[in-house]
């Protein structure tokens, strides 16, 4: 039974209205967390009716899989292009229901377009037929095929609407899977729009379908015994609620979680950019991005500096609305502006110095905005520094040696990515090497998402299974290994009926062969 409250908030400045759950009408309604205007109403999903999808996904899959894989590349080349010519119509969706600055909108495009370049070009090589070694038994063949899973279920968050629904679905798409995407409550409109393009590239409506709604919805597409794999990028709260159910099922999952990133930055590290980097890994889409920089971990000898500088370029950076020419929007709806609000709070309270922002901007009085904040003299256990804060805010602490920075970053649960700091590269390969995380990047920040041939994907409690890459792209399908023999083979020296000569002949082989 659907038991839903209106979420309605009062606050200091003004009255903020979230994504609203209307029980009686069974729709999500939409508003801009910029404006605090409405944009759309978009209908819940029920059980029977996520069934009913999944059936139809279910029956176009023996038609889309058997299409080559240069059949499947060619349609999704035409969605790349088309794409490519919506591009304003997408990113206007996209910033208009995430409050995300244009540019942030762009990067979803720009990030989109270069994983189905690699997805095309590539798909066709990974998910061929894979000569294997046989070892000794050279009068046969050995080789692994990939084939598509069936129906693949993909749920995706709001952070990034658009890639984190587009990138699961061309993969699955790629390696020969009809596709039932289940966006969130939060941001529907983008994956709607990513619908309506995929019309107009010709992609059939069959092989890529929507089910909108919340939790029920998603938990429903987990639940269905027709979806064959479940692809999640979520919260490592709901990804464990996943696991659980497709434990249980024993249905193949990939679950990208949440991340609290550590930044190293070594004495000898280029301070300039290593500020800049931290400003735009920390607090870029106002800083919900599971990659974010949340943790800065900076060497105790430059602290000053880094702090001055910091101040400086933080000072040059402008907050606002998607149109105008700024760096920072608002966040996306108001529970994480409320998680924020309360992790910069708590650590004020717990005596952490705020360096920059710390408060809700009060120039946008029907708007989501939190300043862009700086906080240093925090401890262990603030949740600013434990808990993925998802917002514009850098944490700072400091390190002596190469062993404490280490210890530093790996002390989270979470593993996702992180980047290390150094001129000295061997160093920082060195120290890389230490850092429990699915990647890492060395003097940069972010980008190793955008790089296609590098598996994505987290360790501990940041999640389980890679996507992209060849390992990404086959983790859509089910490997099959398959021995053939060369030739017309009458026998075989191991079948019955056994012999005291060929048990001799075994025994001189084994002797022989790896004695
Ligand atoms: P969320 O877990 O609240 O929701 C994600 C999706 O799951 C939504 O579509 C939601 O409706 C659905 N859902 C909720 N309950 C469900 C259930 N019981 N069964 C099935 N589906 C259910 O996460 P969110 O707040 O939308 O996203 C933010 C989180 O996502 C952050 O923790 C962030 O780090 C993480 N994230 C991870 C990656 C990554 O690649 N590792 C990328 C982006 C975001």
């Amino acid at each position: 039974m659907y038991n839903y409250k209106h979420r309605i908030r009062i606050v200091k400045m003004g009255v903020f209205m979230t994504t609203i759950i209307q029980e009686k009408t069974q729709e999500i309604i939409n508003i801009n967390p910029a404006t605090g205007e409405e944009i759309s109403k978009v209908p819940i999903s029920n059980k029977e009716q996520v069934e009913e999808i999944v059936l139809r996904a279910k029956k176009y899959f023996p038609i889309w899989s058997k299409l080559s894989l240069k059949e499947r590349a060619r349609y999704l080349r035409k969605l790349q292009k088309q794409i490519v010519q919506d591009m304003e119509e997408l990113v206007d969706t996209i910033c208009k229901e995430t409050g995300k600055t244009e540019m942030d909108g762009i990067v979803e495009i720009f990030t989109v377009a270069e994983h189905l370049n690699y997805i095309i070009k590539k798909g066709p090589k990974y998910l061929k037929d894979e000569p294997r070694s046989v070892g000794i038994f050279v009068h046969k063949k050995a080789y692994v095929s990939y084939h598509p899973k069936g129906v693949v279920g993909v749920i995706s968050p709001w952070n990034y609407p658009f890639i984190l629904t587009a990138g699961p679905l061309a993969q699955a798409l790629m390696a020969g899977n009809t596709v039932v995407v289940k966006p969130s409550e939060v941001t529907p409109n983008t994956t709607l729009k990513l619908r309506e393009i995929a019309t107009r590239a010709g992609i059939p409506e069959d092989a890529f379908l929507v089910a909108t709604g919340d939790g029920r919805t998603g938990a429903a597409l987990v639940e269905s015994l027709n979806t064959d794999m479940i692809c999640f990028t979520g919260s490592t709260a709901t990804g464990r609620k996943i696991a659980e159910i497709c434990g249980r099922m024993l249905k193949p999952v990939i679950l990208e979680l949440g991340g609290k990133d550590p930044m190293i930055i070594f004495e000898d590290a280029n301070l300039k950019r290593a500020v800049k980097a931290a400003l735009w890994g920390g607090i870029s889409n106002s800083g919900q991005t599971c990659i974010a920089v949340e943790r800065v971990i900076v060497q105790e000898s430059i602290y000053d500096k880094f702090i001055e500088l910091l101040k400086q370029e933080l000072s040059q950076i402008k907050q606002g609305y998607y149109k105008d020419e700024v760096s920072v929007g608002s966040m996306a709806f108001e529970k994480q502006f409320q998680i924020v609000m309360d992790h910069i709070n708590e650590a004020k309270q717990k005596g952490a110095q705020i360096i920059a922002g710390g408060d809700r901007n009060s120039s946008f009085v029907n708007g989501l905005f939190i300043q862009p904040t700086v906080i240093t003299n925090v401890k262990d256990d603030m949740k600013v520094w434990k808990d993925e804060t998802f917002g514009p805010v850098l944490a700072i602490k400091t390190f002596k040696t190469e062993e404490e920075a280490i210890e530093i970053a790996n002390k989270s649960p979470y593993g996702l990515n992180g980047s290390v700091w150094s001129k000295n590269i061997k160093r920082a390969q060195r120290v890389a090497r230490q850092i429990k995380s699915g990647s890492i990047c060395i003097n940069d920040v972010l980008v190793n998402y955008i790089i296609s041939d590098l598996p994505f994907g987290g360790v501990k409690e940041s999640g389980l299974g890679r996507v992209y890459s060849k390992e990404g792209l086959r983790a859509f399908t089910d490997m099959q290994s398959v021995l053939v023999d060369r030739f017309n083979v009458p026998f075989e020296l191991w079948w019955f009926p056994y012999s005291n000569k060929i048990k001799q002949l075994f025994k001189t082989f084994t002797k022989v062969l790896f004695g």
